[in-house]
């Protein structure tokens, strides 16, 4: 079973112990738990993508403390990535640059660059400062799954494997994925959305490019079908819903915002309407969605865009995509 450690100065010593002879530890960080390791370890890597069964051209974030440590490990440094990082590190925003190879080709699925982070939560900071270097991490999960935000998600997702630490750093802030911006190219382009949004980053670097939702088809790794619970999942329109509840055989749980009018034997998942308490809440509802034994999930979409709401609709659509085993 894993352990899950209360993240005091000792345990963070341990965990960061373990980073260096190579084995991995669960670690909070503002958006979602990852499960880190040594970013220039080969062997450390192929256990971490063994543990999650994640593919191998799915490349992991490498995170950092700050500034000062990215740039040891990145090329290309610029004004612009110097600008970012003064405006939101610690925080949800990853950094594209050209990679130096300390950081393994293994752990960005051979690549040429590297996603840099320097994620704001204290015992993120505290485990990679003892470390000394960067730990590249993905998120705490079976690859495809929804990310976890708690210790207790990380632990049922990695239910079988013995000895696993997972510091607990309480639920998640954010509850979403960070932004990645390529900074690679000429112009910056946002490859996954979350809660650094196209509107923060523009006053600060100029034009960014943002894909429409569901189409970062730049971003390796993200795949149409990602962040999915287990159970069948469907997105409805509002309006649909009556009707789709009404063919509905078996029992529905329905994640959508408080108020929703669902009648039993179907169940409201509730979320809140405000958009960083929606993403914080999204995949602990789902995951309660998951476990409630219902036949089918049916998400409603919210209907605002924007900011952050543009990372919720890119999780949901995910969510609710044909798996291709399913296909
Ligand atoms: P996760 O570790 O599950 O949060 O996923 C990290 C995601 O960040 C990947 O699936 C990619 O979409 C993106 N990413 C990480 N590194 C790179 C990179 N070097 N180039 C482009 N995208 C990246
Ligand atoms: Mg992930």
């Amino acid at each position: 079973m894993p352990v899950i450690l209360q993240p005091t100065p000792d345990n963070i010593a341990m965990c960061a112990e373990r980073l260096r002879r190579g084995m991995s530890v669960a670690f909070p960080t503002e958006t979602v738990y990852g499960l880190g390791c040594d970013a220039s370890s080969e062997a450390a890597v192929t256990e971490v993508y063994a543990m999650k069964a994640r593919p191998h051209n799915n490349p992991l974030i490498a995170h950092v403390t700050d500034a000062a440590m990215a740039k040891k490990h990145v090329v290309g440094w610029d004004v612009r990535a110097q600008r970012l990082a003064e405006a939101f590190w610690p925080g949800p925003l990853a950094i594209v640059l050209p990679r130096r190879h300390d950081i393994c080709a293994l752990s960005v699925g051979g690549r040429a660059s590297v996603a840099v982070r320097a994620p704001a939560h204290p015992v993120a900071q505290a485990l990679i400062a003892a470390f000394g270097r960067p730990v590249s991490a993905p998120s705490a999960n079976r690859s495809g799954r929804l990310s976890p935000t708690s210790a207790e998600h990380v632990a049922e997702e990695f239910a079988g494997v013995a000895e696993l630490p997972i510091l607990d750093g309480g639920p998640c802030e954010v509850g979403l994925e960070s932004t990645v911006l390529d900074l690679s190219r000429a112009r910056p382009m946002i490859l996954r959305p979350g809660a650094v949004t196209q509107r923060d980053l523009e006053p600060i670097i100029g034009p960014v490019a943002m894909p429409e939702i569901g189409h970062q088809a730049a971003s390796p790794g993200t795949s149409a079908s990602h962040y999915a619970p287990q159970t069948h999942t469907e997105l409805v329109d509002e309006k649909l819903l009556a009707s789709r509840l009404a063919e509905c055989a078996g029992r529905a749980a329905v994640v959508a915002l408080a108020g929703s009018a669902v009648e039993a034997p179907h169940e409201l998942f509730a979320l809140p309407r405000h958009p960083a308490a929606y993403a914080q809440m999204l995949y602990a509802t789902m995951r309660r969605a998951d476990a409630s034994g219902a036949t089918v999930i049916l998400i409603v979409a919210p209907g605002e865009r924007g900011g952050m709401w543009d990372a919720a609709h890119d999780r949901i659509k995910r969510a609710a995509a044909k798996r291709p085993e399913r296909a």
